[in-house]
């Protein structure tokens, strides 16, 4: 396997335990979590991983009554898009939402372990 399959499935696995990792840039110390080879912002090739917070805020959501596959038997929930405390921003799931009164714009959110596919967040009380 390669170095950045290696990555990858770090992350993954990091993911279920409610651990967030992200890629760090050497050079400028950009972050993000997506699967890259270079740095985003400078091109630099060497980068660090670590582990970063896993709690953010939701920034936007949709709330989900059909869904793809994989989460089929998981409707409703909210599809969120989640700006974690380092301000990287990441694409997850909230189970059991199936009104907007259940969820608020800015709601404090942590993501929990689980073997469901994606990144499972809960609700936090502030
Ligand atoms: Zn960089």
């Amino acid at each position: 396997m390669s170095d950045e399959a290696l990555f990858v499935n770090d992350i993954i696995e990091a993911t279920r335990d409610g651990i967030i990792k992200a890629y760090q840039c050497t050079e400028c110390n950009e972050m993000g979590v997506s699967v890259q080879a270079l740095c985003k912002q400078c091109g630099n090739n060497k980068l660090n991983i670590k582990e970063i917070s896993n709690v953010g805020k939701v920034v936007t959501y949709t709330i989900q009554t059909v869904a793809p596959d994989p989460f089929v038997n998981e409707v409703p929930y909210a599809w969120v898009i989640v700006e974690l405390e380092d301000k990287i921003r990441i694409t997850g799931w909230i189970p059991f939402i199936s009104s907007k009164e259940q969820l608020s714009i800015g709601q404090k959110v942590k993501l929990v372990k689980s073997y469901k596919p994606g990144m499972v967040f809960e609700k936090l009380s502030e």
